[in-house]
């Protein structure tokens, strides 16, 4: 068997490997990444962010004709779910995507491996081609950016058919008349939305007392009032402890997460989405002396460098969030770092975005972070109820929350829950890479009428009086 030299090899083409393998080609490397699903684009474009968005928009779409419209004095007559053509649009989208990152890999010259590839020692990488037989590559540097895969629950065995994880979800062909959620993170509450728009009940099983635990405590009250209002139930500080699947329905036994008296309810498809953990199976890591943490994760130090030389990690499969953009940030930097070069991502300023609606979008620290750490800060908070572009667009669901530095007015975090959060945090995730203060942003002009000036609204709200409220 030849063998195939590279300056680096990326295992696995999710957005970092695929995004980080096309930054190295483009700085000069020689470089292969090898994708075992037969598609590039990983987690994220197959079964991830792209397909979750797909429907997310498409129900959306449905539940406004349904009957969000009437109040703009729009009536329409029936409405029909063709939820086969719903999933045939979703489907188009993720293959248009993965094809345009091989088209991408053609034209920066990345060489494409289709299969498993396993680490067989320092500096090689052998690949259990998905045509049959073998490839051997040796390279300069190995980047394991292997993603992650859903957390199992014990007790709850997964079928992607009714038992099904977020994977399953995306893919159901029919509306359950009842979906029952586990887990009030991401993908449950993202999940959840798409099949309650499309007419299912859904009923949020979350262990602690909170939905969407690591977010700013107001917000996640707020986000919580709101989706209980479109019609979604929660059930806070509730463990589920088996899903018995032998009958035409699933019964869920619950009970409370600080023990008492347990229930039963019967549904027709279970969600587990209690978060996801680092993927490394058959990844040959033993043949280098590499061990994962206790929770599955590679330990890399701030180079993205492995204990063992020569082998970096990056992505999901590393500490940090598990997010598309968190990762791609991690390709280019790394590929950089192996051109010599110095970057450097601040952790702080990755914002995340729950595409739910409305939108909910953080960056930086929550107010319960700046508590604990005993770092005195300022709030400004501004509800959009009193903007005025969402009161023409009758979006007025939601506030933005503002925190800033007590002393210089730097903007620490700020938290949005409203219609286009996902954009609108853009602006201080900018703001944020400036080192700006709270008051540069209420400086800066904000076109009128734009769901924006509730950010300028707030930023002012850090330091003195709003405006319009
Ligand atoms: P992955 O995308 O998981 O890619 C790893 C790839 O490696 C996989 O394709 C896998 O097949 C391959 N692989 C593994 N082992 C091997 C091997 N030995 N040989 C060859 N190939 C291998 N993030 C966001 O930022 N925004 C969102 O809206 C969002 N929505 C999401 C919705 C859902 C339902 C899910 C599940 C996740 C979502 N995420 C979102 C998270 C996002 O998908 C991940 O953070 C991101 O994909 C991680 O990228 P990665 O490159 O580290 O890993
Ligand atoms: P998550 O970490 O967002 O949420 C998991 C939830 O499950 C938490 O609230 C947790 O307290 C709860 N939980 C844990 N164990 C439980 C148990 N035994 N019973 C009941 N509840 C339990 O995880 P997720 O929703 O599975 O998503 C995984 C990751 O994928 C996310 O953390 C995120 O990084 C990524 N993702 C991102 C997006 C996005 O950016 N829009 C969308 C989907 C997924």
């Amino acid at each position: 068997m030849a063998e195939e030299s590279f300056d680096v090899v990326f295992i696995g083409g999710g957005p970092g490997g695929y995004v980080g393998a096309i930054k190295a080609a483009q700085l000069g490397m020689k470089v292969a990444c090898v994708e075992k699903r037969g598609a590039l684009g990983g987690t994220c474009l197959n079964i991830g962010c792209i397909p979750s968005k797909a429907l997310l928009h498409s129900s959306h779409l449905y539940a406004e004709a349904k009957g969000g419209m009437e109040k703009h004095g729009i009536k329409i007559g029936s409405v029909e779910l063709d939820l086969d053509a719903m999933m045939d649009n979703k489907d188009e989208v993720v293959e248009t995507l993965t094809k345009g990152i091989e088209g991408l890999f053609k034209k920066n010259k990345v060489t494409y491996v289709v299969g498993h590839g396993r680490i067989a020692g320092p500096g090689k990488v052998v690949v259990e081609l998905n045509d049959g037989g073998e490839r051997v590559l040796e390279a300069g540097a190995i980047v394991i950016a292997t993603g992650s895969e859903s957390t199992p629950l014990p007790g709850v065995e997964v079928d992607e058919e009714r038992i099904v994880t977020s994977t399953g979800a995306l893919d159901l062909d029919e509306v359950p008349a009842h979906l029952v959620v586990i887990g009030a993170g991401y993908i449950g509450l993202e999940m959840g939305t798409v099949w309650q728009r499309l007419g299912s009940k859904v009923t949020v099983v979350e262990f602690l007392d909170r939905v969407t635990p690591g977010m700013d405590g107001e917000v996640s009250k707020q986000f919580q009032r709101i989706l209980q209002k479109q019609g979604m139930s929660f059930k806070l500080g509730t463990k589920v402890t088996g899903v018995d699947a032998s009958g035409d329905r699933l019964k869920v036994s619950v009970e409370p997460a600080k023990g008492g008296e347990g229930e039963v309810i019967d549904c027709d498809v279970v969600l587990v989405s209690i978060g996801r953990r680092p993927y490394t199976e058959g990844l040959g890591l033993e043949t280098v002396g590499l061990e994962p943490d206790r929770r599955g994760m590679i330990e890399v130090d701030d180079r993205f460098a492995t204990k063992v030389a020569g082998i970096h990690a990056i992505g999901d499969v590393i500490r940090g969030p598990m997010l598309a953009h968190k990762a791609e940030e991690e390709g280019v930097a790394l590929a950089e770092i192996l051109a010599g070069q110095k970057p450097h991502i601040d952790y702080d300023r990755i914002p995340g975005v729950v595409y739910t609606d409305p939108e909910v979008a953080a960056i930086g620290k929550t107010e319960e972070q700046l508590k604990e750490a005993g770092i005195k800060y300022t709030v400004g908070k501004f509800p959009f109820m009193a903007n005025s572009r969402a009161r023409a667009t009758g979006q007025t669901d939601g506030f933005v929350k503002m925190l800033a530095d007590a002393e210089t007015n730097r903007i620490l975090g700020c938290h949005i829950i409203g219609a286009d959060a996902g954009v609108m945090i853009g602006e201080i995730a900018v703001a944020m890479e400036f080192g700006a203060s709270a008051e540069d942003v209420a400086r800066t002009s904000h076109a009128h009428p734009t769901l924006e000036e509730a950010i300028k609204e707030a930023a002012l709200a850090t330091y003195t009086k709003t405006l319009n409220l």
